[in-house]
C-alpha cells in the first residue's frame, strides 16, 4: 500500500533541514499529501475564481489551473497546440453585478436569505407585496378573484410548497407570470442551480426565516446577464499505455460550478467539486510516475458546464477525441469530500465485477466505509457516457456536511473525512483494472 507522503513532488524541498527527518517519521503518512489537497481547494473555491461559474473568466481560470497542473505532471495533451482544452460554447443566465435586496428597508443578505431562481431577470424596482392566497388552489371565487387582480408592478409572495402547486394550474400559472417579481419563501435550505434561458420577471427563493411577517414592500436591484453562446471548456490529458495503449481507463470530474450571486458573493463548491477535481488531480500524479505507470492509457478530463445540464460530458461524447469504445472503464468522481457514513456507486449494479473488485479492495479499517451500489442515475458527467455505452462508475462519498449548492460550501468546512482513503481505493482500483 502507498504511502500518501510519497506522492508529493519534492519531499526533500519541503523537509528543508535534515533534523525535520525525524518529526516527519512520527507525522501520519498522509499529513503532506492533504496539505496539498487543502492548497488546491483553497484555490479553487478562492474569490478569484468567482465561484468557477462564466462570468469574471471564473471558468478559465479553472481550466487554466488545470491545463498547467497537467503540463506539469507529463500528461499529454490531445490538442496540436497543446492548450489541453476542448472548447465549446453554453448559453448560461448569469448575475455577475449589483444584487441588493429590501423588504420594507430591511436589507437581506445574498445567499444566506435568499438566492435568485437560475432563470431570474434583473431589474431595479420597489413594489408592493402582494400575497397569494391558497384558497385560489382549490374555490372558485378565490381564484376568479386571484386572476382578475392586477400583478404587473406587484411583488407576488408564496410559500414553495404552494409555488408547487400553482405551476400544476395552468391559469394560475399564467396569472403568476405577469407579476414584476415573483418571490418563493422557502422553509429549509436555499439551494441553488443553472439556467440556460433568463425570462424578464425577477424571481427570488427567500428563506422563511428572513422574510418579515406581514411585510409590505420590495426594494430589489438585480443586473442580470444572459451570457449567450460563451466559450467554456473541458480539459483533458492523458498518460500513455506502457504495452496496451489502445485500451483506455478514463478518470473525470467536473470543475465548474454555480457561479456569482451578484458582484460580492459567490458559490466556492468546495465538495461540488473541487473535491473530485483535486482527487483526479492526485490519481494523474500518482500514475504519472514510473513506478506507476499503467498498461492502459489513462486519460483525465475536468468537465466544465456539468452544473448547466451535464454539457461538457455530453458535448464530449458528441464530439470525442478517442474512440469511446476503446474506453475499458470510466471513474466519475463528483462530490467525495465527506464519507462519514460511507460511499455510493451509481451503475454499481450495472457492472458487478468492478464492483466486486472495489469492494474487495476496500476491506478493512482502512478502508472508505460501507459502500453501496445504486443503478443508472442522469446525476452527473458519467452518464452520457452510459449512454453511450461506455461502461462507467460515478462515485461519491456520503455524510458529514448538509451544504449543497449553496455559499456553505467552503473548503474550509469541508471535512475529507476519508479522503485519503478513497485516494488509496481509487488508485488501486484503477491499477487493477489495467491487469
Ligand atoms: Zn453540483
Amino acid at each position: 500500500m502507498l504511502a500518501l507522503w510519497k506522492l508529493t513532488r519534492r519531499p526533500l524541498q519541503w523537509l528543508g533541514l535534515s533534523a525535520c527527518l525525524l518529526t516527519l517519521a512520527a507525522e501520519p503518512a498522509q499529513s503532506q499529501d492533504m496539505r496539498e489537497v487543502r492548497r488546491t481547494l483553497r484555490y479553487l473555491t478562492s474569490r478569484h475564481l468567482h465561484g468557477r461559474g462564466y462570468t469574471h473568466q471564473g471558468d478559465q481560470r479553472a481550466a487554466a489551473f488545470l491545463a498547467k497542473s497537467f503540463k506539469r505532471l507529463g500528461l499529454l495533451p490531445f490538442d496540436a497546440a497543446a492548450t489541453y482544452t476542448q472548447p465549446f460554447p453554453l448559453t448560461v443566465n448569469t448575475f455577475p453585478g449589483r444584487l441588493a435586496f429590501a423588504v420594507d428597508g430591511h436589507k437581506l443578505q445574498p445567499g444566506q436569505d435568499f438566492i435568485l431562481a437560475p432563470e431570474s431577470g434583473g431589474g431595479r424596482f420597489t413594489a408592493p407585496v402582494v400575497y397569494f392566497d391558497s384558497l385560489a388552489l382549490a374555490q372558485d371565487a378565490a381564484r376568479q378573484q386571484f386572476l382578475a387582480q392586477p400583478l404587473q408592478t406587484a411583488a407576488l409572495v408564496l410559500p414553495q410548497a404552494i409555488y408547487r402547486r400553482v405551476l400544476t394550474q395552468p391559469a394560475l400559472a399564467h396569472k403568476l407570470g405577469e407579476a414584476r417579481a415573483l418571490i418563493a419563501l422557502v422553509p429549509d435550505k436555499l439551494t441553488a442551480s443553472l439556467a440556460s434561458q433568463q425570462i424578464t420577471q425577477s424571481r427570488l427563493r427567500v428563506a422563511t426565516s428572513a422574510w418579515p411577517t406581514a411585510a409590505k414592500q420590495v426594494t430589489l436591484k438585480l443586473d442580470a446577464r444572459l451570457q449567450q453562446n460563451y466559450r467554456t471548456q473541458n480539459v483533458l490529458g492523458y498518460l500513455p499505455g506502457t504495452s496496451r495503449p489502445d485500451s483506455l481507463l478514463v478518470v473525470t470530474a467536473h470543475y465548474d460550478h454555480l457561479g456569482e450571486l451578484g458582484r460580492h458573493h459567490y458559490f466556492p463548491g468546495a465538495n461540488d467539486n473541487t473535491s473530485g477535481t483535486s482527487m483526479l488531480l492526485q490519481l494523474a500524479r500518482y500514475l504519472s510516475q514510473p513506478a506507476h505507470r499503467l498498461r492502459y492509457t489513462v486519460v483525465f478530463i475536468g468537465f466544465s458546464a456539468e452544473e448547466a445540464g451535464l454539457l461538457g460530458s455530453r458535448y464530449f461524447t458528441a464530439h470525442p477525441l478517442f474512440p469511446l469504445d476503446k474506453v475499458r472503464f470510466l471513474l466519475n468522481l463528483d462530490l467525495v469530500g465527506t464519507g462519514d457514513t460511507g460511499a455510493t456507486v451509481v451503475n454499481g449494479t450495472l457492472h458487478p465485477l468492478e464492483f466486486q473488485l472495489l469492494q474487495q479492495l476496500n476491506s478493512g479499517p482502512a478502508g472508505v466505509g460501507s459502500i453501496n451500489a445504486r443503478g443508472k442515475a442522469a446525476n452527473s458527467d458519467h452518464f452520457p457516457f452510459s449512454e453511450a455505452g461506455v461502461p462507467a462508475f460515478f462515485l461519491y462519498t456520503r455524510g458529514g456536511i448538509a451544504a449543497y449548492h449553496d455559499v456553505n460550501d467552503k473548503a474550509a468546512t469541508l471535512p475529507l473525512t476519508r479522503y485519503a482513503a478513497l485516494f488509496q481505493l481509487l488508485s488501486q482500483f484503477l491499477t487493477r483494472l489495467a491487469h
